[in-house]
């Protein structure tokens, strides 16, 4: 092992925690500073009234990546949260009038298990090259392949449109279905890469999953985890600036003026901020706006009385046409036909609404950036579910909403871009800013740079900072 270092982390969400946990495994001093006053960042609950909602992630993937990361720790995911697989995964609606439910177990529609085997292919070669290591430039990938074969295997130059429109041919709710997965990472399903088809093989694979006692339970136990390891984790305390000299980082001041030196930083705050508010850096500020942020969402949480038939946990309510649909958001506004997704995890987890009520979180995408009147899109999504045959307006117990504005506030994530980067393009994994930082000793992990955002992903990326950083000391 190298020597014991001390590694400051700016920012406790997931990839800063996951990153934490690893360093200090590895006997490093670890301080993680946090801003709010509860880490987690965008996995956040909000409560009210006797409902609970998860206001950031709702849908947990790829239990296996946070087992991994808790095993370091001497633990396992199982020990530390109760994991509930969901079946059905999803119901999806289309304004035909079609209904398709997801089982854990796969559905029959034709198709649909050719583009999951595709899906498959995508996610090995993926695995061992993309999310194996950091990435600097194309050769970074093709660098980890293992043969030429790889490079066709995951499909980099089609759409994923293009290719849900071959899967699936004349069904075009179905292509449909498949071109939502590009929204697992804020993207256009007309301009990211086919490859995010793996996405399609990962929830049948591996599960969709809900933590009982919601998604706080899975950022309580990362919280736990680390200070068990002996992580130190300061809330209420914002980091202004990180001081560095030409080539290396010395440390970080905090707001109440305080200096901390450390020999490494890590960066979990957004890559903009960092560059252009903690280290002012034009280069690198330059470089980190060549990617494309993700889009962001408008949420509405909202307390429903009584019960609703015909629901599952996630729930899905298609456009007419997402031409249409990404028309608007290209153009910078909130669709006039949005997709609607709907999480009411009251249906597996009682606690989360008071008895026989419903906790509704209710997100459709809109750009970063977006200015968006709260009651204007309220009035609008609830109007377009009642639309859909689903009328919650005269049940309302409670509403919240959460505008981009309000992300981008709470988060410094431009444009309240919910994951950070996005995959749009066929460049998108390769400018996407780099875990290694314009210093030497800064690094960056979570969902702004490599390999983007998303619960897994991020924690992934903490596991290829931990181990540029052990090389980087030794
Ligand atoms: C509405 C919504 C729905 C989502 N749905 C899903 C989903 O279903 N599944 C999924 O896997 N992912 C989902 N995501 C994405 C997922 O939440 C994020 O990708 C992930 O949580 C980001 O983690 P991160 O490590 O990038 O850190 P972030 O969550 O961005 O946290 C960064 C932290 O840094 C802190 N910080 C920033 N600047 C400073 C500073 N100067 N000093 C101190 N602290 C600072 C912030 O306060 C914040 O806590 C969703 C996100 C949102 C918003």
């Amino acid at each position: 092992m190298a020597g014991a270092r001390s590694i400051v982390v700016v920012g406790g969400g997931v990839g800063g925690l996951a990153a934490a946990i690893r360093l200090r495994v590895r006997g490093h001093d670890v301080t993680v500073h946090e801003r709010h006053d509860v880490p987690g960042g965008k996995l956040s609950v909000l409560k009210r009234d006797g409902f609970s909602f998860d206001v950031g992630p709702s849908l947990v993937t790829l239990p296996h990546v946070y087992d991994e990361l808790f095993r370091v720790a001497g633990t396992s995911l199982a020990d530390e949260v109760d994991l509930v697989r969901l079946d059905p995964q999803f119901r999806y609606r289309w304004p035909s009038g079609r209904t398709l439910d997801v089982a854990d177990a796969g559905c029959d529609v034709p198709g649909w298990a050719d583009f999951v085997a595709r899906g498959r292919t995508i996610w090995e070669v993926s695995e061992r090259t993309f999310f194996a290591g950091p990435m600097s430039g194309p050769w970074s990938l093709t660098r980890r392949m293992r043969r030429p074969r790889d490079l066709l295997d995951i499909d980099p130059l089609r759409t994923l449109h293009e290719a849900a429109e071959a899967a699936f041919g004349d069904d075009r709710e179905m292509a449909q279905w498949a071109g939502r997965y590009a929204t697992y990472s804020g993207s256009s399903p007309y301009r990211a890469p086919a490859t995010l088809a793996c996405i399609a093989h990962v929830e049948h694979e591996y599960g969709c999953w809900y933590p009982m006692g919601g998604l706080g339970a899975l950022r309580d136990a990362f919280v736990r985890v680390a200070e068990r390891v002996g992580v130190r984790i300061e809330c209420a305390s914002e980091v202004r600036s990180v001081i560095a000299t030409a080539d290396a980082v010395r440390g970080v001041q905090l707001a109440d003026g305080r200096i901390e030196h450390a020999d490494v930083v890590v960066a979990n705050a957004d890559a903009t901020h960092l560059y252009r508010d903690l280290l002012p850096d034009a280069g690198a500020l330059r470089a980190v706006r060549r990617a494309t942020p993700s889009t962001s969402g408008f949420v509405i949480c909202a307390g429903v009385r009584g019960r609703t038939p015909d629901i599952t946990h996630h729930g899905i309510w298609f456009s007419r046409s997402y031409r249409r649909e990404y028309d608007d958001l290209d153009a910078g506004r909130l669709p006039d036909d949005p997709t609607i997704y709907a999480c009411v995890s009251s249906v597996t987890d009682a606690s989360q609404a008071p008895a026989g009520d419903e906790n509704w979180f209710l997100l459709v995408n809109v750009p970063s950036g977006a200015a968006i009147d709260r009651d204007a899109a309220t009035n609008h999504v609830l109007g377009r579910l009642a639309d859909h045959g689903v009328d919650l307006r005269g049940r309302l117990a409670c509403t919240e909403t959460i505008t981009p504005a309000d992300l981008e506030r709470r988060f410094r994530s431009p444009g309240g871009s919910i994951y950070g980067t996005s995959s749009d393009g066929r460049r998108a994994a390769f400018v996407r800013p780099r875990n290694r930082g314009a210093r030497r000793g800064l690094y960056l992990v979570g969902g702004s740079s490599h390999p983007g955002g998303g619960l897994p992903l991020v924690t992934l990326g903490a596991r290829i900072v931990d181990e540029m950083i052990d090389r980087d000391l030794r």
